[in-house]
């Protein structure tokens, strides 16, 4: 068995460091819990398929990732008793008229052979829209995945804590410090990425959420997350309770603090989507997503005894639990599902 320190226990760190613990290694995680971690903010769509996005290596780790997520919970909330707020409901692609519909249906219906976990695919009429989610506005055809989901990055970390924790691991809320590492370092620190010398460079994306409340709100039980027109979308975080976002900023700042203009953009959204409904304010949530150049995440030796998992993200809480599964199994010398070296590309 080896010893391992991770540096950073958002999703990324926390999950590596939870597979490395269950397979016995000595690991010790050091975060500094920063204001603006973006697990924490994460609204967590788990749904991949539906994607435009061409890359195929980043499409291979999130459906990969997308398929392990009911196992992965599932023992995670054995081993710990933890609820991650993981649930598979469904998802709605809204789309602006009849013709775009159409069409998106070839599109994710093309990756069902290959991914028979996405369940059943169909298109669904303005007024089935309503039926499934009668507070959402009636104006847009949609295309449904019965195999999509959302998860809580909140709970799901709480839980990956516990579960590492019960498998023996350390966890210190703390500064690395380079002096009182162990065995090999492996740096998961999202955003706060660029403090270290090493490649790949990171730089990040402010994101904003807005929380709110339907006060009138007619659901009963459990909606399907709602991927509606561009890059917008709406996750249920409670029943009449939902997440809707998110802003995209290119910044260096690595300020949390919400910001009052998108705070008006994101209410403004609520209301179109939910036109009929008295909206009330929850909270907003900030995040700043990690990016590398290319957009593609990274895993891979930079150093002797030198790893870096970073560049999750706007799909890091779908493809962090598979990520930490075959990180762990690649430094433990076993077999991986994903290549490795298609995302050490320095
Ligand atoms: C608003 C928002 C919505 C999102 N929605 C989705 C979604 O629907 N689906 C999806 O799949 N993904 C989503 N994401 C993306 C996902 O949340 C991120 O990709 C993922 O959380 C990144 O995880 P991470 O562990 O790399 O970074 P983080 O969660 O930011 O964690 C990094 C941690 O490292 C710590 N750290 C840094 N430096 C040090 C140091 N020197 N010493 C100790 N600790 C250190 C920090 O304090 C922090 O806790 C969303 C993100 C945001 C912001």
């Amino acid at each position: 068995m080896a010893s391992f320190t991770i540096v950073g226990g958002g999703i990324a760190g926390a999950s590596t460091a939870y597979h490395l613990a269950r397979k016995g290694h000595q690991v010790t995680v050091y975060d500094r819990a920063d204001t603006g971690q973006a697990t924490d903010a994460s609204a967590g769509i788990i749904c991949p398929w539906v994607s435009q996005r061409r890359n195929k290596k980043w499409y291979r780790l999130v459906k990969e990732s997308a398929k392990y997520y009911p196992d992965f919970i599932a023992r995670l909330q054995e081993e710990t008793g933890l609820d991650t707020g993981y649930r598979r409901e469904g998802s709605i692609s809204l789309f602006k008229d009849d013709h775009v519909q159409s069409l998106a249906f070839d599109r994710i219906s093309a990756k069902k052979p290959d991914a028979p976990e996405m369940g059943e695919v169909r298109m669904v009429s303005r007024e089935e829209v309503k039926q499934m989610h009668p507070d959402l506005t009636g104006l847009y055809p949609g295309v449904f995945v019965e195999g999509g989901g959302q998860v809580k990055g909140a709970s799901l970390l709480k839980a990956l804590k516990a579960g590492f924790l019960k498998h023996g691991g350390e966890w210190i809320t703390a500064d690395f410090d380079a002096e009182k590492s162990e065995g090999t370092v492996i740096y998961a620190t999202g955003a706060w990425g660029i403090e270290q010398d090493t490649d790949p460079k990171i730089r990040h994306q402010r994101s904003e959420v807005l929380h709110f409340k339907l006060k009138d709100g007619m659901k009963e039980d459990h909606a399907p997350v709602v991927m509606a027109l561009g890059p917008i979308y709406i996750v249920e975080m409670g029943l009449n309770q939902y997440a809707i976002g998110t802003t995209h900023e290119d910044t260096e700042s690595f300020s949390a603090e919400p910001s009052a203009e998108n705070h008006e953009y994101l209410r403004g959204l609520a209301h179109r989507y939910f036109p009929d409904s008295e909206i009330e304010d929850v909270k907003m949530m900030v995040g700043l997503k990690p990016y590398t150049r290319d957009f593609l995440p990274f895993l891979g030796k930079v150093e002797e005894d030198v790893f870096v998992i970073n560049g999750m993200g706007a799909t890091g809480l779908t493809a962090s639990p598979f990520v930490g599964h075959e990180v762990a199994a690649h430094l433990s010398g076993e077999e991986t599902t994903l290549d490795i070296s298609d995302y050490s590309y320095i």
